[in-house]
């Protein structure tokens, strides 16, 4: 194995812990629920829970996949819980929420990947929170089109799928995710309901070149993707992908401005973004 790059000066991490960041955490357990924010170990947590905010994980916390960058657990997985809608529902209600992120693990066990559970949970955000928005973070339901369609028919107001990667990476990192797929899921989402803001991201840092990336983004856009997020990747454990690159702030913010000439309305591109950080002021 080889020896981990220094972590530069960027990366320290704050930890504004405190009584709301308590709070959010005392009511996520109370509710039974995940959140990617734990289970991923995002550096952004202590901030988004300071902030009441956080990104449910649906459908239980352990994924069929095992993309080699991702601090999600494997292992056995238990069905749809039927009552998981209400209980997201009730947090996101008792957290004020009025922009809720819905993610969920990749499901490849079950016939429609879990797209009517995203859509059951998307209704009760509705039925119990007056002008909520809805961000789903979705997995590529092995390219199942009546999955997506499934999900879009609930009307969430943004459609989230991330490539994560460069396509020459996908086979390390990704191996049972497929580049073409992905990007076409985007393409057939802005396809079947023109109006919904379609979204992806990467990480950085994995391996990619300056030109692969460019190249990414230039796909993103010909699949009519209109929100962007590129953030640093970070190792969760020695196990996990090494970090082949830490990208200075300076970067992102070129990168930032590269995307938005290329067309896309809204980027945000920072060493801490993440797929879900400040999402409500992305989508204004
Ligand atoms: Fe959770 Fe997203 Fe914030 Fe990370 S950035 S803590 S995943 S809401
Ligand atoms: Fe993690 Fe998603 Fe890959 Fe599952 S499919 S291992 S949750 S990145």
């Amino acid at each position: 194995m080889s020896t981990p790059l220094p972590k530069p000066p960027w990366l320290r991490i704050r930890f504004p812990s405190g009584p709301q960041y308590e709070r959010t955490r005392r009511l996520l357990r109370g509710g039974r629920l995940h959140t990617v924010c734990q289970e991923a170990c995002c550096p952004n947590m202590f901030e988004c829970f300071a902030h009441q905010t956080a990104t449910f994980l649906i459908l239980g916390d352990h994924c069929t996949r095992g993309c080699t960058f991702c601090a999600v657990k494997g292992g056995p997985t238990a069905p749809p819980d039927p009552d998981e809608p209400r209980r997201v529902a009730r947090a996101a209600a008792d957290l004020a929420l009025d922009y809720v992120v819905l993610t969920s693990v990749t499901r490849d066990d079950l016939p429609d990947g879990g797209a009517a559970h995203f859509a059951a949970t998307i209704q009760a955000l509705r039925e119990n929170i007056d002008k909520v928005r809805v961000e789903v973070l979705i997995p590529d339901f092995q390219g199942d089109a009546q999955a997506l369609r499934t999900v879009l028919a609930a009307r969430p107001d943004v459609l989230n799928h991330n490539l994560e990667t460069v396509p020459r990476l996908y086979a390390e990192v990704r191996p049972q995710a497929g580049y073409r797929r992905s990007l076409e899921l985007l393409r057939n989402a802005a396809d079947h309901v023109p109006a919904i803001f379609t979204k992806s991201g990467l990480m950085l840092g994995l391996g990619e070149s300056d030109p692969e990336i460019e190249a990414v983004l230039a796909d993103l856009r010909r699949a009519r993707c209109r929100i962007l997020t590129l953030g640093q990747y970070l190792q969760p454990s020695p196990a996990h992908h090494a970090v082949a690159r830490y990208i200075p702030p300076e970067q992102f913010a070129a990168w930032r401005q590269k995307a938005l000439n290329m067309g896309f309305s809204t980027v945000a591109a920072g060493p801490f973004v993440r797929s879900s950080y400040k999402a409500k002021e992305s989508f204004q």
